[in-house]
């Protein structure tokens, strides 16, 4: 970060946005921008200066991952529809190069996955050393549809928070940053965003007729979502609560707290492996 767009942090980004215990939704404001003083404009601003430091950091963790290294990061991306995990993925993950990313949207099982265990279509997806790996949706989806819904027996929901709990302190063990983003729409900003969908003609393939129904649901859908940040958020795998109805925020907050992350991986450049001036000697002789 440079000492410019710090400054316009009130408060290092992680503690702005990190879960707290006994967060209500209901009480969040999704207009909020926690941690960041300044303007949209100074958003903007911020974010590219910022995506320019993630670019470098991530061709690092690339050249770690190709030399060796065993380190990477996982973005995990959460929210109701609408919230704009679509537009992270494009804005964010746009600054830096593609090659270094492993992205996987995950939606409704398919027969043959749920004859599986549900944490294994994603075990098959963790990212590769060197890569940032982005989950638009995850395992935490798991225990949101199938609480609301009442799909699966509540003691085998009661299993999987914790199943998913032991599962992260595992893929953090093996060296995978985890990055858990819940990104909050309100009501209000939900509804004017399906109505878009409805109503610009370009935009009718994103709207799904589901999505009314689960907005009909959103008690229980809030109340899942503060299940799932009470039980799942630790230590070593943290949830983040970004507040979504400023598209501009919520892509500067993902921007800084991956920045944040792949900065603390640490990584300069990987040592050659080999005599860099005998190599320039031979390569010159060989004109
Ligand atoms: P979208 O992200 O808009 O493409 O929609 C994907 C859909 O898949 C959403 O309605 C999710 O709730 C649903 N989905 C994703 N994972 C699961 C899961 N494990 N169990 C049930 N529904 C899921
Ligand atoms: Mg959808």
């Amino acid at each position: 970060m440079t000492d410019a767009v710090r400054q316009l942090w009130g408060a290092p980004v992680e503690e702005a946005l990190r879960a707290r215990p006994g967060l209500r939704l209901a009480d969040l404001d999704a207009r909020a921008t926690p941690g960041f003083t300044g303007s949209k404009a100074d958003g903007r601003a911020a974010m590219a200066a910022t995506g320019v430091r993630l670019a470098d950091l991530q061709e690092r963790l690339y050249a770690h991952g190709r030399t060796g290294g065993t380190r990477s990061v996982l973005l995990v991306l959460q929210g109701p529809d609408t919230a704009g995990k679509g537009g992270v993925v494009r804005e964010v993950l746009g600054m830096v190069d593609p090659q270094g990313v492993a992205l996987r949207a995950f939606g409704v099982p398919t027969p043959a996955e749920r004859e599986q265990h549900f944490l294994q279509r994603v075990r098959a997806a963790l990212p590769p050393a060197g890569r940032i790996g982005v989950f638009d949706r995850s395992h935490h989806e798991d225990v949101l549809v199938p609480r609301v819904e009442g799909l699966v027996p509540p003691d085998v929901l009661e299993r999987r928070y914790d199943e998913i709990v032991r599962f992260e302190e595992e893929v953090v063990a093996a060296g995978t940053t985890v990055v858990k983003v819940l990104l909050w729409v309100s009501a209000d900003e939900q509804h004017a965003r399906l109505r878009t969908r409805l109503t610009q003609p370009e935009k009718h393939w994103k709207y799904d007729p589901s999505d009314v129904d689960a907005r009909l649901r959103r008690g229980a859908y809030e109340e899942a979502y503060e299940a799932v940040l009470e039980r799942t958020s630790t230590d070593v795998a943290p949830w983040y609560v970004v507040p979504a109805d400023r598209r501009w925020f919520a892509r500067l907050a993902v921007t800084a707290l991956l920045h944040r992350a792949l900065d603390d991986l640490g990584l300069g450049w990987p040592a050659p492996t080999y005599d860099v001036a005998a190599e320039l000697a031979r390569l010159d002789a060989s004109r």
